[in-house]
């Protein structure tokens, strides 16, 4: 019988260890805050699709200091780093395209016409025939290689007792690109990212990094879509296209989510 109780005991330990537990609101606090690190990697900031060389000229390094500084300074409840992890046969890369030339939908462009950064359209002969508009990226942040780590001057911050910290891969599906931290971009599969959030109980938010008019955008979007009070900070963030920044900062405004500066987030905690 004890040796029973002693097993009924240790399974239950182990689901207790496996649920996370909730934080309270520090003191002085309204919230419990989260921020999200988004994919501050070397191939967005010096690799293969550096904003440098995308249509904003964006210097992808300069929301390193930002985001440390906040780091620093600021004792977020939980911090989250995404990471960007494709399959060397992933679907957004242009090079992959004659793997599934024969998936194009026939008011697609063709092979021969998609360039670099145009939208492909596939259409998946699955039981739902799924067409998938994918725009087509230059080879970036491949598993395992030095473009997809974080770049080594963003300060990595350790769980301790005030602060947990998750670490989230995304975009590992070779045919369903990944853009948002939630979600895949099919909304097919869910990451573990608001269960996780939920777990500890996180109510507010604050988005950072690379780049905003791609995962920041589709990052904050679903984040406003599971109720977190939302706000991305504008200084600690780089995009690809001036243009596309703009509308997509105004469809999240649109969507509730508030646009600050590092200099606000004090009062908002
Ligand atoms: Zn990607």
């Amino acid at each position: 019988m004890g040796n029973v109780n002693a097993a009924i005991c240790r399974a239950v330990d182990a689901i207790t260890d496996a649920i996370p537990n909730a934080i309270r609101p520090k003191k002085k606090s309204k919230h419990v805050n989260a921020l999200l690190i988004v994919d501050v990697q070397y191939d967005f900031i010096d690799g293969s699709l550096a904003l440098k060389n995308c249509p904003s000229q964006h210097q992808g390094e300069q929301v390193i200091p930002v985001i440390n500084k906040l780091l620093d300074e600021i004792k977020f409840d939980v911090v989250v780093y995404t990471q960007d992890w494709h399959t060397p046969d992933h679907i957004s890369f242009y090079d992959n395209l004659p793997l599934r030339a024969h998936l194009l939908a026939k008011d697609s462009k063709s092979m021969e016409e998609l360039k670099v950064f145009d939208t492909a359209i596939f259409v998946f002969d699955n039981e739902r025939q799924s067409r998938v508009e994918q725009i087509l990226w230059p080879v970036h942040c491949v598993q395992h290689t030095h473009g997809a780590e974080l770049h080594q001057d963003l300060s990595i911050v350790k769980s301790n007792k005030n602060r947990q910290v998750i670490n989230l891969f995304k975009g590992y599906d070779s045919d369903i690109d990944s853009y948002s931290a939630f979600w895949d971009n099919m909304k097919i599969r869910e990451t573990t990212l608001h269960s996780r959030l939920k777990g500890y109980n996180v109510q507010q938010v604050f988005i950072v990094g690379i780049a905003t008019d791609v995962c920041v955008f589709a990052t904050a979007l679903h984040a406003l879509e599971n109720g977190y009070k939302t706000h991305i900070i504008k200084d600690a963030c780089r995009g690809v296209d001036e243009n596309n920044i703009n509308l997509r900062l105004n469809e999240l405004i649109a969507h509730g989510c508030s646009m600050i500066q590092t200099a606000d987030v004090k009062s908002l905690i």
